[in-house]
Formats: structure tokens, C-alpha cells, sequence
């Protein structure tokens, strides 16, 4: 069976190499240079940055790809689980470190007497939101009967009213926690995948299980060995690739019942299957404009962008890890600015990530590669440039002030991203980070399903469908169409 991929985006390549282990010819269509989607890296001068993904979580999946295809992922890519997760600046000067060993991290906001009274309890039960929901909102279509029809998801169904559905990612952390901060620290976790904690179902505080039981990893060369690793196992299971090759329709018979090739620069070329790595939105409005598209799926609330600055920095700072955060004053305005009134936040919580603490080549000696990023609507048609002017200004006042330091005078090189370059470089729609937001409680059954139930033939994986953004949903997305996609 023939089966083309339009994209090679993390789910793109999830998908290929879950294909060709099932022993089908896979060819992937990629408009731009190279593989990774929003996972590319690039040379700013001396530096090398990490373009998009920083964070790593939950390894053992992408090791599953391997294993199943009969080969060692050691001989692919490394990487080490981090004892330290994350540093978190407060305005009011608390400093602490996170970590997934939950005595250190106890210890550490001890130490900055915040009350941890419900920690451990907390953490309990986000894992068991995680276990309840794994099977059926990550690892299954959501969207076909036969996910319904075994013990493990009939036992996740049972648990629903116990998950905290029905109140806020705030709401259920302000019930577990009297300080601010340590609410604030929780609350954070909605932007893992690029919701308002102000409005996320509780549910997704199953967050929390990921980053503090789980753990948070750092792969060796930086997060682009990631999609290297991906891509050369594509490569050892015979997939083909082709770069530079927007396609620029998906051909289906003439009812539109079914998909039967693409069309790019090189004429038409039919397969049996097409997979769609591309926005899902994308797919409909460009690649099938003649088909009847699903409106209302379409026109959910995307997740929120984000504006990038990478720096080259001409020093060494001591007082930061690998990733660093220097949160709002007033988190709740932070996410009214960015969702309800669809404009950045003059005081943002400010994410530096910096992977020449853990790469040194990344950097010239005593100098760091800092990704320093906020959280910013979707674009709207907002003028990016005078905001990222105007934001700009907010950071290095905010970095100056909390790290007493002149940041400007050591910028060595600077670029930017901003939600429309985002869009631009992977056809994310408006720029979303992550697809559809999850700001309400039933988010999750609004995505896109893996599979198009009107055209025969036509599958979907990535950010923007089921079962959302990130790396790991991504890569099971793309497990799901591996699974769905049969002769
Ligand atoms: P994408 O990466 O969106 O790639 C889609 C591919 O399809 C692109 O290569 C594009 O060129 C190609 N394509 C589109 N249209 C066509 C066409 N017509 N023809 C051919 N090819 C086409 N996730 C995390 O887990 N941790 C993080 O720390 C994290 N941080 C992030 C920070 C930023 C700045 C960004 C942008 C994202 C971040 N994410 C993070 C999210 C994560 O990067 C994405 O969810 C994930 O990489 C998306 O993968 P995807 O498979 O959906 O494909």
C-alpha cells in the first residue's frame, strides 16, 4: 500500500515511521527545507537555538517508536532525566527550584515558607486524573466506537465525575493551596499546551503528573536531536522524503468520497492513503477548498502564540538553570489580556531557556544562548512589530530589575518570532502554539478526529487534532493514525 504524508512535523514523522514498520511505502511531502515542524534548530551567529519545543517530557514514547520497529533507540539519541526542572522568579523576590523529586521540592518551597500542606495529597490526585485519562484522551481516537468498548476505557468513563471536570485549573488549585505562589506555580502547567488556567477544566492539572512524577528531560545535542532521531529512523525503515514540496491539493473522486493523491509543483501523484501532518484548518481552507469543510471544529479557539526572542548573550549568569521563569505580578490579568482582550500583558511572565547550561557548544565560551519567550494571543492582525517593540522594552525592564542586571547592553545577536513568522514557517493557524485551546470542559471531544469521517482515505495527526499540541500528544497522534490506517 502507497500512503503519502503531507508535512514532517513530530507527528508527520511519528506517523511515516509507524507506517513503514507496519511494512507500507510512506513518502513524505515537506514544504520546507527539512524535517521538525516547530522543532528545527538554527545558528544565530555562534549560537545555536532551539526554535520552538524546550521542554521534554515523557521520552519512553518516542522510545516506543523504536523498540517496535526492532531497533535500539540508544543507538538514535540520548537523554538524561533532570534533577532540577525549573527556576521561578517572583516580584515579591521568592526564588525557588522545581523538581520531580517531591521531597526536594518540598524542601525548596519550604524554604521560601510556602505552606505545603496538600502538596503530596495534590500531586496524588493529578496522577490519578492522568491514569484515568490516558487511555482514552491520549492514546485512543476519541472518535471511534470500538475505544469505547474495552474494560480500560469503560473504567476511565466511570471515573469522569471524580476528574474535576467541572471546575477550573485555578479553581481546583486554590482548593488544595493557600499561597498564591504555590498556586501560581500550578496554575502555570495550563500553558504546557497554551490554555487560560482561568478557564481549563481542572482535569488538565493532569499536567502536573507529567512534569513532577513522570519527570522532565533533557536530550543530548538539544531538542533537535529529537527530531533527527525521528528522522533517521524514518530514513532506516525506507521512508522517502521530499523537501522544498508544498503540496498544493489533496485530489479526491469526483463526489469527494475519497482521497486518492496530492497535487504540488511536480503534477499529481496518487496513493492509497493521505495522511495530513499540516493544520488541520490548512487541510480544509488550501488543501481541499472544493470539500465541505467541518466549520464548527474549525472555528475553536486556538491556543495562544507566542513572541521569541533569541539572544545571543555575552555572559555567564550563575543565578539561572536551563529553564527559568519570571512570572507576572498579576497572573490573572496576564491571561485576561492574552485571551479575552487578545493583546499581550505589559508585565508577562517571562520564560528564559538557556540549553548551553546543559550543551556548552551551544555558545561561545562564558557566553549563553538565551530563548527568551512570552505568552501572546493568537494573531488577530495585532501590529507586531510595534508590540514587539513595546514588549521588548517590558522584558528588559523586568530582566534588569529581577536579575540586576543590564541585559541590552549584552544582547550579541538578536532574532525574533512572532505569531505571524510562526504561521508562516509551519502553517500553524494564527500562530497557535498548540492547535485548539482547551478552555473549556469539553475541548477535548472539539478536536479534530485522526481520520475524516466523510472522505474515505484521508487521515489527520499533529497539534491541531486529537489529541492536541505538544511533543508527546503529538507523537501519539501520530501513533493513533498508525494504528487507524489499515489495507
Ligand atoms: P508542525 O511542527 O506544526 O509541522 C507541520 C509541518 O507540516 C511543517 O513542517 C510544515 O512545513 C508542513 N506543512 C504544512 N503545510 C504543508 C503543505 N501544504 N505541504 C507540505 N508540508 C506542509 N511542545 C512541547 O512538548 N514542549 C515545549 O516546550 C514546547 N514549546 C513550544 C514553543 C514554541 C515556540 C512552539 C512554536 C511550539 C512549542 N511546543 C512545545 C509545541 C510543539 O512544538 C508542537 O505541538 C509540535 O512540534 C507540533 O508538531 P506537529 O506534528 O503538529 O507539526
Amino acid at each position: 500500500m502507497k500512503i503519502c504524508i503531507i508535512g514532517a512535523g513530530v507527528a508527520g514523522l511519528t506517523a511515516a515511521i509507524r507506517l513503514a514498520t507496519k511494512g507500507y511505502e510512506v513518502t513524505v511531502f515537506e514544504a520546507s527545507t527539512g524535517p521538525g515542524g516547530k522543532l528545527k534548530e538554527k545558528m544565530i551567529g555562534e549560537y545555536r537555538f532551539d526554535l520552538g519545543p524546550s521542554l521534554f517530557t515523557m521520552p519512553q514514547w518516542i522510545d516506543q517508536l523504536f523498540i517496535d520497529a526492532k531497533k535500539n533507540p540508544r543507538n538514535y539519541f540520548n537523554y538524561k532525566k533532570l534533577d532540577s526542572t525549573t527556576k521561578y522568579f517572583y516580584e515579591d523576590g521568592t526564588v525557588f527550584t522545581s523538581s520531580s523529586n517531591i521531597d526536594e521540592l518540598e524542601a525548596q518551597l519550604k524554604s521560601q515558607n510556602i505552606d505545603t500542606t496538600n502538596l503530596k495529597k495534590y500531586l496524588k490526585k493529578t496522577s490519578h486524573i492522568y491514569r484515568t485519562t490516558e487511555h482514552i484522551f491520549i492514546k485512543s481516537s476519541l472518535h471511534k466506537l470500538k475505544s469505547y468498548c474495552n474494560w480500560q476505557t469503560a473504567k476511565s468513563i466511570l471515573q469522569l465525575p471524580f476528574i474535576k471536570s467541572k471546575v477550573t485549573m485555578a479553581g481546583m488549585n486554590k482548593a488544595y493551596f493557600k499561597d498564591t505562589r504555590l498556586q501560581q506555580y500550578f496554575n502555570r502547567m495550563a500553558t504546557y499546551n497554551g490554555s487560560d488556567p482561568y478557564k481549563a477544566p481542572g482535569t488538565l492539572n493532569l499536567i502536573n503528573h507529567i512534569e513532577h512524577i513522570e519527570g522532565v528531560y533533557f536530550p543530548e545535542g538539544g531538542m533537535y536531536s529529537i527530531t533527527m532521531a525521528l528522522y533517521n529512523l524514518a530514513l532506516d525503515l525506507g521512508v522517502k522524503f521530499e523537501f522544498n514540496t508544498p503540496v498544493t491539493e489533496i485530489i479526491c473522486t469526483n463526489g469527494g468520497q475519497a482521497a486518492i493523491g496530492i497535487n504540488n509543483i511536480e503534477g499529481n501523484h496518487y496513493f492509497d492513503k493521505i495522511v495530513s501532518n499540516a493544520d488541520v484548518y490548512h487541510t480544509y481552507k488550501k488543501l481541499l477548498p472544493n470539500q465541505k469543510a467541518p466549520v464548527k471544529i474549525l472555528n475553536q479557539e486556538k491556543s495562544s502564540s507566542a513572541l521569541i526572542f533569541y539572544w545571543g548573550i555575552k555572559k555567564n549568569f550563575e543565578a539561572l538553570g536551563l529553564h527559568n521563569i519570571l512570572f507576572a505580578n498579576d497572573y490573572k490579568a496576564e491571561f485576561e489580556d492574552i485571551f479575552n482582550h487578545k493583546i499581550p500583558h505589559n508585565d508577562p511572565t517571562i520564560y528564559v531557556n538557556i540549553s548551553s547550561k546543559e550543551c556548552p557548544t551551544d555558545a561561545p565560551p562564558q557566553h549563553e544562548n538565551w530563548f527568551v519567550m512570552v505568552n501572546v494571543p493568537n494573531n488577530e492582525g495585532q501590529d507586531w512589530e510595534k508590540l514587539k517593540k513595546e514588549i521588548k522594552v517590558n522584558i528588559i525592564n523586568k530582566i534588569n530589575r529581577i536579575l540586576k542586571t543590564n541585559i541590552e547592553d549584552l544582547i550579541a545577536v538578536e532574532e525574533v518570532l512572532n505569531p505571524i513568522t510562526i504561521e508562516q514557517n509551519t502553517s500553524s493557524y494564527k500562530g497557535a502554539l498548540y492547535g485548539n485551546a482547551s478552555n473549556s470542559t469539553f475541548a477535548a471531544f472539539m478536536r479534530h478526529a485522526n481520520f475524516s469521517s466523510k472522505i474515505e482515505n484521508l487521515y489527520f495527526c499533529g497539534g491541531s487534532v486529537h489529541p492536541g499540541g505538544g511533543i508527546p500528544l503529538c507523537i501519539n497522534s501520530g501513533m493513533i493514525v498508525g494504528e487507524l490506517v489499515s489495507d
